[in-house]
């Protein structure tokens, strides 16, 4: 049977607090709805931004309480499908981004989506890759707010995060209580300006459980490959993280030494950027599935 939670159910913090809008057994299928990340307060190019509910910012659709997930679980989303709508925004403004000091006044650009692809200015085309950028369970502790990423997910803005992917996060409250929103129609490595081209869409998604959490999450696996995902506020640790969680999946998944897991690492994958904008910073190791096959790693 499939499950859906509408745009009404919004959160701006990953939280235990949250009442679930959804209940459903593992196995479900889940479709949200999901606002953009100014929760579709722009929707022409000249709105003022003197006139935009900044509280509003980063909304994520849910929680969906996951029966029987309890601390200590993994949950795996598989994401199904990606949804977009016709239009998405993009923005920048000072002290926003990588070059925000330079940047006198906030300009808004509305982006048709179209055939697949986006145009920008009225003249550059560009292929659409469409991912969700908020995507976490609830923590243990304290409330994340959604612009924030961190071991539970959150606001990770990995743009392999997308059609195909399976996703695993950590339960760390009874129910798990994912939540996500935040889509980009497309977005590149580092989202160097503090934007995707955001957008609202749906996002249909297949949850199950893992009991215990046998892998550094979260972890993200595509067709070919799999990645350790890890944010921390200065990128360096980021970087840091996300490589020795995957050395750290070798050693306790294979007979590799800590030595070799490294060495392996240095030539076998890519150490890459996810997003440099956040108030943590997101890196992600990648490493083909085909290697960690031939360790006897299978995922
Ligand atoms: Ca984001
Ligand atoms: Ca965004």
């Amino acid at each position: 049977m499939q499950h859906k939670v509408s745009r009404e159910h919004l959160v701006y913090a990953m939280s235990r607090d949250n009442p679930p809008a959804l209940q459903v057994r593992p196995g479900s299928t889940v479709v949200f709805e999901t606002c953009d990340c100014f929760e579709d307060q722009i929707r022409t190019a000249d709105t003022p931004f003197a006139a935009l509910d900044w509280s509003r910012i980063n909304p994520a659709t849910g929680p969906v309480f996951v029966e029987g997930a309890e601390p200590g679980d993994t949950l795996v989303v598989e994401i199904r499908d990606i949804r977009l709508a016709e239009q998405a925004v993009m923005m920048t403004a000072p002290n926003l981004g990588v070059i925000g000091k330079q940047l006198s006044h906030s300009e808004i650009e509305i982006v048709p989506i179209k055939n697949g692809k986006a145009r920008l200015f009225d003249r550059v085309e560009l292929p659409l890759n469409p991912m969700i950028g908020v995507i976490g369970t609830a923590p243990a502790g304290e409330p994340i707010a959604c612009g924030v990423p961190d071991q539970h997910g959150g606001n990770m803005d990995c743009k392999i995060i997308t059609v195909g992917t399976t996703l695993y996060l950590p339960v760390q409250v009874t129910g798990a209580l994912l939540a996500l929103g935040d889509l980009h129609a497309a977005m590149g490595d580092g989202e160097v300006s503090v934007c995707g081209l955001e957008i609202q869409g749906e996002v249909e998604v297949q949850l199950s459980l893992i009991k215990g959490q046998p892998w550094p999450l979260p972890l993200a696996r595509t067709a070919a490959h799999l990645y350790t995902i890890a944010s921390a506020v200065q990128l360096d640790d980021a970087a840091d993280m996300a490589a020795a969680n995957m050395v750290n999946l070798l050693v306790r998944h294979s007979d590799l030494s800590q030595a070799q897991a490294v060495s392996l690492l240095s030539v076998g994958g890519n150490l890459q950027i996810c997003q440099v904008v956040d108030p943590q910073k997101t890196c992600r190791y990648e490493l083909p599935l085909s290697v960690l096959a031939q360790l006897n790693i299978h995922f």
